[in-house]
């Protein structure tokens, strides 16, 4: 299990994601920059940042 807390790249965003794997954190966290902060697609160098934040779950 893979999570993942928006707030690591966009400070004061209480967001947390959980997955079997990164590429189910990316398409969550896809969705949620589109929906709740208005990024209609995440440059590379946002999931660069994301990749780097995304920590194993117990
Ligand atoms: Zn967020």
């Amino acid at each position: 299990m893979k999570q993942f807390s928006c707030g690591a790249v966009v400070p004061g965003c209480t967001a947390t994601f959980e997955a079997d794997d990164e590429h189910g954190i990316l398409t969550q966290v896809a969705a949620h920059a589109r929906e709740d902060h208005g990024m209609d697609a995440v440059p590379d160098e946002v999931v660069a940042q994301v990749r780097a934040n995304i920590s194993e779950a117990a």
